[in-house]
């Protein structure tokens, strides 16, 4: 009786210590440090980008901004076949740029302030989505501009009909949509997801 007892005790001491082993190992490979230009590849193909720039910020601060971009892109499909450039800059917001034609970029702020660099990457974005689509040229969007409650989004969707599509976008994408954030009204929303998702 006494061997199968201390039988017992060494068999779940030898899978304790293998499974400690497995884990440390698995672990240590989490936390390998990727290179910099491995990760601005990963972000290139998660977004559909062409370029990444981080002109004047420094590696390791970059290296945060694009690893949040990646993180973000898992739970938020973020590919649009206009978006061209994106330059992480010394800023302390981000901006929407056109260039000749379809060519878009964004520029985002280098930033550790995740929910802040999470609003501005999918506020730019819908500046992207505006500029490729046309949105506010649609009669979708023309039907209903004129119940959106612009207050209820945000003070900045009241400066112009431009900043409030991509506030709208950036509402609509916040993983706080339904939650503490108050969903669209019917016919706002799927104008929206219509822009967002398609
Ligand atoms: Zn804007």
């Amino acid at each position: 009786m006494n061997n199968v007892i201390i039988h017992g005790t060494r068999l779940s001491a030898i899978l304790f210590l293998l499974a400690t082993g497995i884990m440390l190992s698995l672990n240590a490979k989490a936390q390998e440090p990727k290179s910099l230009a491995l990760l601005e590849t990963e972000v290139k193909e998660a977004l559909n980008c062409s370029f990444i720039t981080t002109d004047g910020v420094p590696d390791s601060e970059a290296y945060h901004v694009l690893d949040f971009i990646l993180q973000d892109s898992k739970t938020f499909n973020f590919r649009h076949p206009y978006l061209r450039k994106i330059v992480i800059a010394n800023a302390d917001r981000g901006e929407y740029i056109s260039n000749s034609g379809y060519f878009t970029e964004i520029q985002l702020p280098n930033t550790r302030d995740m929910p802040f660099l999470d609003y501005s990457l999918k506020h730019e974005i819908g500046h992207v989505i505006d500029h490729v689509t046309d949105a506010r040229g649609s009669k979708e969007w023309k039907a209903v501009r004129k119940h959106i409650d612009t207050k209820s989004i945000s003070t900045y969707a009241g400066k112009n009909d431009e900043e409030l599509f991509a506030e709208m976008i950036a509402y609509r994408a916040s993983q706080e949509y339904g939650k503490t954030l108050a969903p669209f009204p019917g016919d706002i929303e799927k104008m929206i997801n219509k822009y967002l998702f398609n």
